[in-house]
């Protein structure tokens, strides 16, 4: 089947279809489509978001499906709410042609009233998160005892997301003569449980073998230590202009850090992880899918309902424990016949970590160099002739007059465009002027580390001390603690060079600011920024420096800060 129009499926079915401009089916379809309408064997199908798997397990459902019945026949269980909606609003679009057949999407933070009231309406097909469906089966809402078909789909976050034994419940509820569809992006040990538990004797298909997807992204990983990975992160998105990507982080509280970072250093940002209200969560969304922001960070689980086909970049803030995550992750680029990129930020203790990703999906990733300042900036000149070549043809967004354009025949046409670039370019400029390049980090665990005296010398190499060792020859004596990121506290500070704040001003503050205790607060690093800056300061002094501030002002202006991380 090369065309959707040489399958079997009902006219009015491909007419939907066509006007949604599917010609071809994808892969996972051309399997899946002849496999449904055929057999009656249950089916275990390794398939990532994005291969087109919704219209594959529902098309030819649709097609089989009694219209004149108002009983429930079809149920879809999914993970997330986001992923609930998009199922049902791909079915509603399929069965356009279709009227008598009707689908109801019931999840959880939302009016369960008004989806009791909405299943008044009998549809055959419901498609849900496994928590609201349990609601609902215990109002007597639902009844599942005429099911002919019952799709698991991303069965493996379910399972990881502790939906077991929800799902082991509705699964009772349904008939036994049933026919069982797993779709999972992951194949792992509870996904085999569930699998070997509640489906007979399956079918099994895969599509898109881990290479044949990812040949069209690009991976890179970059080794930084964990203090440096925001500032190398700001690099690997500065060194990547009109970029529209997503940050993977691993907990919540990492993804909103980095958010907050960003959003703090002038990026158009957010955060996307399950601490947010369902509201918040839509917000962001949509604020990304209208690419009103063109970053988001996100946990695994967050972003899985999120369904956009354009991204350029997948950045993994953190590296996932699961090399399937990984793949999963990079898979979010690429997608649509684009090619995308995939960047690792690892740290020095990550390298076996990162071998057991290779080594298990056999993706080719190569190690990169951070950006430096020059690299940097070189990205962005570039980056402003590539909108403006992209974009160029666009309508003006407001009226200009040439009359307004003064004589500027002092200058040749280099000379406009390098000092027009000067103007656009100007903050980041100055941000990377006199700032060192970050220094790379090796790896230091397992096969990676090398010896100690290689260790020794790659230290001296770039200035640093020398390693010492546990119980060494001044290993016992009593020395002041040295400073480091696990006592001290990084702070915001919302004044910046433009207030005229310099670093001695700086120190000044926060003296001020913790002099009434006896003991002196250490002080880190301070970095003046064009807008506002960023300080370190000694964690038991979080709360007195926030006080300390709140009574003093610089030139006149107040001060405000807040923890940075
Ligand atoms: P899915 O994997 O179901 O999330 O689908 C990913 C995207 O591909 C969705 O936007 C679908 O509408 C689209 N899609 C699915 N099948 C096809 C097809 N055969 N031709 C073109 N687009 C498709």
């Amino acid at each position: 089947m090369k065309l959707f129009s040489e399958s079997s499926l009902s006219p009015d079915i491909l007419k939907a279809i066509g006007e949604m401009g599917y010609e071809s089916p994808t892969e996972i379809q051309k399997q899946t489509i002849p496999f449904i309408l055929s057999d009656i064997r249950d089916l275990i199908a390794l398939a990532q978001t994005g291969t087109g798997k919704t219209a594959a397990f529902s098309l030819p459902i649709l097609d089989m499906i009694d219209e004149t019945s108002r009983k429930i026949q079809f149920l879809v269980l999914c993970p997330t709410r986001e992923l609930c909606l998009q199922i049902t609003k791909d079915i509603k679009n399929y069965t356009k042609y279709l009227p008598n057949i009707k689908t109801t999407a019931v999840y959880g933070g939302s009016s369960i009233m008004e989806q009791i009231r909405s299943l008044r309406d009998k549809p055959q097909i419901i498609v849900g998160t496994p928590g609201r469906v349990i609601d609902l089966i215990n109002r007597k809402a639902l009844d599942f005892s005429s099911i002919h078909w019952l799709v698991l789909d991303e069965a493996d976050e379910m399972l990881s997301m502790g939906f077991k034994d929800d799902l082991e419940t509705i699964i009772s509820e349904t008939p036994e003569t049933k026919q069982t569809f797993l779709f999972s992006a992951t194949m792992n040990k509870e996904v085999e449980r569930i699998s070997k538990n509640y489906l007979t004797n399956p079918h099994r298909i895969s599509v898109g073998s881990i290479n044949e997807v990812k040949k069209n992204i690009k991976h890179e990983y970059f080794v930084v230590g964990y203090r440096q990975k925001k500032e190398a992160l700001k690099r690997m998105i500065d060194a990547n202009p009109n970029q529209y990507s997503i940050i993977f982080c691993r907990t919540r509280m990492e993804t909103q850090e980095v958010a907050d970072f960003l959003m703090q250093n002038g990026y158009a940002a957010d955060a996307l992880h399950g601490d947010l209200s369902q509201a918040q969560r839509d917000t962001v969304m949509k604020k990304f899918r209208l690419k009103n922001i063109d970053i988001l960070v996100a946990t695994d689980v967050a972003a899985r309902g999120l369904d956009v086909d354009s991204l350029t970049h997948v950045i993994h803030f953190s590296l996932p424990d699961d090399p399937e995550v990984f793949v999963h992750r990079s898979g979010r680029t690429g997608r649509a016949g684009k090619d995308g990129i995939s960047l690792a930020l690892i740290k020095p203790e990550e390298s076996r970590k990162l071998k057991q990703i290779k080594a298990s999906t056999k993706i080719e990733i190569n190690e990169g160099k951070i950006p430096t300042g020059d690299d940097i900036m070189k990205a962005q000149v570039n980056g402003v002739f590539e909108k403006l070549l992209n974009e160029g043809a666009a309508e003006d967004v407001f009226a200009f007059d040439d009359a307004l354009i003064p004589d500027l025949s002092q200058f040749s046409k280099e000379e406009l465009v390098h000092k027009l670039l000067q103007f656009q370019l100007k903050e980041l400029g100055t941000y990377y002027k006199d700032r060192n390049d970050l220094v790379e980090a090796r790896f230091n665990g397992g096969d990676d580390r090398g010896s100690r005296r290689e260790r020794g010398r790659e230290r001296e190499r770039r200035g640093e001390p020398r390693e010492r060792r546990e119980g060494g020859r001044d290993g016992g004596r009593d020395r002041k603690p040295r400073r480091n990121s696990e006592n001290m506290v990084r702070f915001f500070f919302n004044l910046g060079k433009r207030d005229q704040l310099k670093k001695m001003d700086m120190l000044e503050i926060l003296n001020k600011a913790t002099s009434k205790s006896k003991k002196r607060a250490d002080i880190g690093d301070i970095e003046i920024l064009e807008k506002f800056s960023f300080f370190e300061i000694e964690k038991s002094f979080k709360d007195e420096v926030l006080r300390g501030l709140e009574t003093q002002k610089f030139k006149g202006k107040d001060m405000r800060a807040e923890v940075a991380n």
